[in-house]
């Protein structure tokens, strides 16, 4: 069986079998949310599909070091004003306070999603220095100019001379030179395809530090080539962001990071594709949106209920993370049915107890074709929504032995085993799902817990130690916990 992992890449358009730069050991770096307004459903299918991505690579071995940034300045909107200081501007707040205000409810949200916080989380404004220190560097290399107080990246000269520019998003100069022209203070620029590194602030902008240049702020761009390559080396694995960042943003990364250090920074670029309603793009501005918190309460016109935390997210995995992802009442009423069924299919999995013999047959073989085709589909790019159709095969035998209308004759006890803890592994670890029928919470470790006590308690009756089963059984009552006995085992459920 072929373990190796396969990813596709942006960059060479190809999927590649997946080698770190250090054995043992992976750096990713993702582009995280630009904190100036509550994170939308669309932001969260890109996170929760690096959380999947980074729990899988946890459990591939690799010692994982996950930078997911926080953008708290120099993300600047259509008209040139900066998101943060609008926010600032419009709430009456301090910017620090918006920015604030809307990552702890960012951080909420991601930990209702059940997503792993990232390794380092470092944000824009907490790294001045570093940004101001690489805009030097690239002007000392000849690929930056200063004008009036603002350092524009000179993208001409760069493609003169490393000929690289584009090799992300395929953009040709051309095409660059057509698309902005109408772009406001080009005229500033020696080239409309240049790019600020280093903005000087007016008069009235709030958000301003000291530099060489004068007074200004940082290019929106610049922020990921600075705390990647700090945290991470000027070369590293992995770097991922939703597709609408290749142009410009992640376009222009590499060509900073070359400019400044003639590394291209990431070997494997990831994007996740993007989450629609409907039909059509999730967005603000044409009222085609929904937040997280109204798809879980359901106080949406959109959707006819709400939908639980572990819901949205099973809905999420049930698609590949390149694929576009529509959200319609009718999809996630599907996947709610889903998740159900493999929550109830893991209790009665783990509940069952093999009565023997303990021989191998044709279902044992059936079974771990189907264990080692769960983790080949991971290993394919990733691939949840065919990594949970295999899970969904071995439900139906889980449910054939549950019921009786398939026999364990001929399924050995330890593949049993096998596929109690690839259930365990998968469900939970990988994919992040809960059990919110069991409390959601940890679910592995609760359920391993479960499992160890429903086993201690089987020996008791089986030494016919009354006092110490009753009083297993009793406690976990007190705790809301019961425990149901059929003739295949035991299984558990919180009421
Ligand atoms: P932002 O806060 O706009 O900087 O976006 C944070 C992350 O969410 C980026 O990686 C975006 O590419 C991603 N993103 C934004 N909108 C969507 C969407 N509709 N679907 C999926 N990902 C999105
Ligand atoms: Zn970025």
């Amino acid at each position: 069986m072929d373990l190796s992992l396969k990813i596709y890449n942006s960059l060479s358009k190809e999927k590649e079998v997946f080698q770190p730069l250090h054995e043992g050991r992976v750096g990713m770096y993702v582009c995280g949310p630009t904190v100036y307004s509550d994170v939308h459903l669309g932001n969260c299918r890109t996170f929760v599909s690096f959380d999947v991505i980074y729990r899988y690579l946890l459990h591939k071995g690799f010692k994982v070091r996950y930078v997911r940034n926080i953008t708290d300045v120099g993300h600047l909107l259509d008209d040139g004003e900066d998101r943060m200081s609008k926010g600032a501007r419009v709430s009456q707040l301090e910017p620090m306070e918006v920015a604030q205000k809307y990552s702890n409810g960012f951080h909420d949200i991601m930990r209702i999603l059940n997503a792993l916080p990232p390794s380092i989380e470092p944000r824009a404004t907490g790294h001045i220095p570093e940004q101001i220190e690489m805009v030097q560097t690239i002007l000392a290399n000849g690929y930056a100019y200063e004008i009036n107080g603002s350092v524009y990246f000179d993208t001409l000269k760069f493609i003169q001379e490393k000929g690289t520019y584009g090799m992300l998003s395929g953009r040709k100069v051309d095409e660059l030179i057509a698309e902005s022209r109408e772009l406001k203070k080009q005229d500033e620029k020696r080239h409309p395809a240049d790019f600020a590194i280093w903005m000087k602030a007016s008069e009235e902008h709030i958000m301003r530090w000291r530099s060489p240049w004068g007074e200004g702020f940082p290019g929106w761009h610049l922020e990921c080539s600075a705390m990647s390559t700090k945290y991470l080396g000027e070369d590293f694995d992995i770097h991922g962001g939703g597709n609408d960042l290749k142009f410009p943003h992640h376009e222009n990364e590499i060509a900073q990071n070359v400019g400044a250090c003639r590394h291209t920074g990431a070997k494997y670029w990831l994007h996740t594709n993007m989450l629609l309603m409907n039909g059509k793009k999730m967005s603000k501005s044409d009222g085609n949106t929904i937040s997280p918190v109204e798809l879980f309460s359901g106080n949406s016109p959109h959707v006819s209920k709400g939908y639980s935390p572990m819901v949205v997210r099973f809905f999420m995995l049930q698609t590949h993370y390149r694929s576009t992802l529509d959200l319609t009442d009718e999809a996630l009423q599907a996947a709610e049915k889903g998740y159900r069924r493999l929550m109830e299919a893991n209790q009665a999995l783990q509940g069952l107890a093999h009565p023997g013999p303990d021989i191998k047959g044709p279902l044992d073989e059936e079974i771990q074709t189907l264990i080692g085709q769960v983790e080949e589909e991971m290993n394919d790019d990733f691939n949840t929504p065919k990594t949970l159709a295999k899970l969904f095969e071995l439900v139906s035998k889980i449910n054939g032995l549950k019921d009786g209308h398939l026999s364990f004759e001929g399924l050995a006890a330890s593949t049993l085993d096998e596929i109690k803890t690839l259930f365990r592994e998968f469900i939970f670890d990988i994919l992040g799902l809960q059990d919110e029928a069991q409390g959601g919470g940890d679910s592995a470790t609760l359920d391993g817990l479960m499992q160890l006590i429903i086993e201690m308690r089987a020996d008791a009756r089986q030494r016919k130690d009354w006092p110490t089963s009753d009083k297993i059984r009793d406690t976990l009552k007190d705790l809301h916990i019961q425990l149901k006995d059929s003739k295949e085992g035991t299984a558990w459920v919180k009421e």
